[in-house]
């Protein structure tokens, strides 16, 4: 079984598709691990409490939670329309302050904080291993957060809060041994880490910007409260950039998917697009890409259809056989490098390319049809972007339709099957069942 933890997002607004990125990626992750026959357990946390959510509850005058919700929901809804499977466990940081109470009294059993103006800090001095993870320089320290009004009551400016006590009325907080107060933000996935996947986990993963100081907080407090290693494997992603700079809320340069499917783009593509660049490489958002990446998944649409149709009397040709198995180890291995997505990728088009070749010339058996719809089948348990569908499919009311068809049909609900086929001929659409999947044409 892999255990598997990622930071998720902090819910006080849309997500960006930078976040998305992030995810889109550990979704591959997390699907390449299950490909591989491995059982994965895939914790993300939900901060649905920090210093921003508070602030924007508060002057918006409602409850925390009823303030999150909205953004809770909007993102589990971009996940599905991104293809992001759900992990085994979405755990929100509201629902642990006790476990988080209790590794903080821990830590202070042990020595390690200490208390200023109310709140409960961790001192870094008391943990010589803190830095291994981003091999910050701590000689050179100086102060990246001059704006955080709790600095001057920290005995060492790289200290961080662990517990921080509540300062205006009407603030959300709660009553704790260890004061009316809130969590610090480390702390929150140290404990539901923890808590879900053992004090040692096999994964950990994170955008770049969450290497220092996020992570290697989470060490400090998890290591020196168990005296075990906390993670064996570290994965960051690389941002999504926009003209050179990081796509981020407070840059003010982000895109929500909301924002890109309002202007038309297919969430397919923006799925195929984050996935397309290697995830330690910076990728650099534009329309163009995302345009790119739409027709690359019509070039592969086009391409099932076609191979859809070699008839079954067609022989084998057995020099595409081998082509095809070579095109999956190929694409295996590129994944198996470090998930080299683009590599991956690049296996398939040159196939795509190969066999249009042979196509031209009737040269694809049966055989070679079933083994390279077989091949995509297999690419897309991964990558999960590709699909056999009719160009200018746009019709939502149509391909919900079918879709609710298809899944009855894999429910074995052949009567409610059947009532959509009818309905669909009803407004002129004729399905026909391939082996590329369902497809549809106008009666007409
Ligand atoms: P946040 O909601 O800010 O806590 O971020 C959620 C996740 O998105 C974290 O893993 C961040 O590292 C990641 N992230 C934030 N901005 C970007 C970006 N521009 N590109 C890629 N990942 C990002
Ligand atoms: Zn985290």
């Amino acid at each position: 079984m892999v255990r598997m933890y990622a930071c998720g997002p902090t819910v006080y607004d849309y997500c960006h598709i930078g976040n998305f990125r992030t995810f889109v990626f550990q979704d591959l992750l997390r699907r390449y691990i299950k490909y591989r026959g491995f059982a994965l357990k895939h914790v993300m946390n939900i901060t649905d409490v920090d210093d921003k959510i508070i602030k924007s509850a508060l002057e918006a005058e409602v409850p925390i939670q009823e303030f999150t919700q909205p953004f809770i929901e909007a993102f589990f809804e971009d996940m599905a329309k991104l293809q992001i499977e759900k992990p085994e466990l979405t755990p929100f940081a509201t629902e642990h302050i006790e476990e988080m109470v209790e590794l903080v009294s821990t830590l202070e059993e042990k020595g390690h904080t200490y208390q200023s103006d109310g709140s409960t800090y961790y001192r870094i001095s008391t943990f010589p291993a803190y830095g291994k993870l981003s091999r910050v320089d701590l000689s050179e320290f100086q102060d990246t957060n001059p704006t955080d009004a709790d600095e001057y009551t920290k005995e060492n400016p790289r200290d961080f809060v662990l517990w921080k006590a509540k300062k205006e009325d009407g603030e959300a907080s709660w009553e704790t041994p260890l004061g009316t107060g809130r969590p610090g933000w480390h702390l929150e996935c140290s404990t539901m880490s923890m808590k879900y996947l053992g004090e040692s986990f096999d994964i950990h993963c994170g955008g770049v910007d969450l290497v220092f100081p996020h992570h290697e907080n989470e060490i400090a407090q998890s290591e020196a409260a168990t005296d075990k290693p906390f993670v064996r494997h570290w994965i960051h992603s690389e941002f999504l950039q926009v003209e050179g700079e990081k796509m981020s809320k407070s840059r003010g340069n982000q895109f929500t998917l909301r924002d890109l499917i309002e202007r038309g783009c297919d969430p397919l593509a923006v799925r195929y697009l984050l996935l397309s660049v290697h995830y330690r490489k910076q990728l650099n958002f534009t329309f163009e890409g995302v345009k790119r990446a739409e027709s690359a998944l019509q070039r592969i649409s086009d391409f099932l259809l076609r191979v859809g149709e070699v008839p079954d009397d067609q022989p084998e040709n057995p020099e595409l056989t081998g082509q095809v198995a070579r095109t999956l180890q190929d694409f295996l291995a590129a994944l198996d490098e470090d998930l080299n997505t683009s590599a991956a990728l690049g296996a398939l088009f040159e196939l795509i390319r190969s066999t249009n070749t042979l196509l031209d010339r009737r040269q694809v058996g049966a055989a070679n049809r079933d083994q390279v719809l077989g091949l995509f089948g297999e690419a897309n348990q991964i990558f999960a972007a590709f699909e056999a569908r009719e160009q200018g499919v746009a019709d939502d009311e149509i391909t919900g339709l079918v879709e609710q068809r298809e899944q009855a049909r894999r429910d074995r609900d052949f009567q409610k099957a059947d009532q959509i086929r009818d309905l669909l001929l009803e407004k002129g659409i004729i399905l026909e069942d391939t082996k590329a999947g369902t497809r549809w044409k106008g009666a007409g």
